[in-house]
């Protein structure tokens, strides 16, 4: 029961699944989550932390086929934001070619507010995503992969409107780079769906049928996936 009761309480987009749909998440949960060799710095090891962490994986690619990532063996977990690489700025995460980093306080934070479109853990996994699709060659999902260059084209429409400086809700950090555009539309679309469905209605729909999901319709899916 513990597992279920974590998922329940913490993360909203479990919460609102459908019964049947609960116990597919958890099956796979458990699944990306046992895939994984997670390691802690700065913090100590709760059982929880895996397991939320894989869920927010798992609720990205709950409509897809392939949902481990399968190249990420290793998962970094800080207790809070930190530096990275030559930059200036703190980093609440980061995925490279060695794994995925999170900072958990800054996780935690985001999935407790599920309303302000902000959430690192979603952030990432967008980044792990498009990085096994594309990157190399290990996890791939076949839909995801050939439905991206759909979705690209809107993307990058609007993408270049922002550059050339119309802002939208995805706010200017979305701007300054396609690769940021992208895992910030994957923040809005599942905190803030309904106002990205009403902004950017083309982005909306072209991320439901990439993804296979709508999450204005909780455990509804495009076409069937097992
Ligand atoms: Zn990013």
């Amino acid at each position: 029961m513990t597992y279920q009761n974590w998922l329940q309480y913490y993360n909203p987009y479990y919460r609102r699944l459908p019964e049947k749909e609960k116990e597919r998440f958890l099956i796979r949960t458990l699944e990306f989550s046992s895939s994984k060799i997670f390691h802690f710095k700065d913090l100590e090891k709760e059982e929880r932390i895996p397991l939320l962490i894989s869920a927010a994986a798992v609720q990205l690619t709950f409509g897809l086929k392939e949902f481990r990532l399968d190249y990420f063996k290793n998962i970094y977990v800080l207790s809070q934001h930190y530096h990275y690489g030559l930059y200036n700025v703190p980093f609440e995460g980061h995925v490279s070619s060695d794994g995925i980093y999170l900072s958990w306080l800054n996780f935690d934070r985001a999935y407790a507010d599920y309303t302000d479109g902000n959430n690192v853990g979603l952030h990432e996994m967008a980044h792990a995503l498009t990085y096994v699709n594309f990157t190399v060659n290990e996890g791939r999902d076949e839909h995801f992969k050939s439905q991206f260059y759909t979705f690209t084209k809107t993307g990058r429409r609007i993408f270049n409107e922002m550059q050339a400086g119309r802002s939208n809700l995805l706010g200017e950090y979305a701007a300054s780079d396609y690769n940021e555009f992208w895992a910030v539309s994957i923040e809005f679309f599942f905190e803030r769906s309904l106002e990205l469905q009403y902004e950017l209605p083309d982005l909306y729909n072209d991320l439901v049928l990439l993804l296979n999901q709508d999450p204005l319709r909780p455990g509804v899916f495009i076409q069937p996936v097992d």
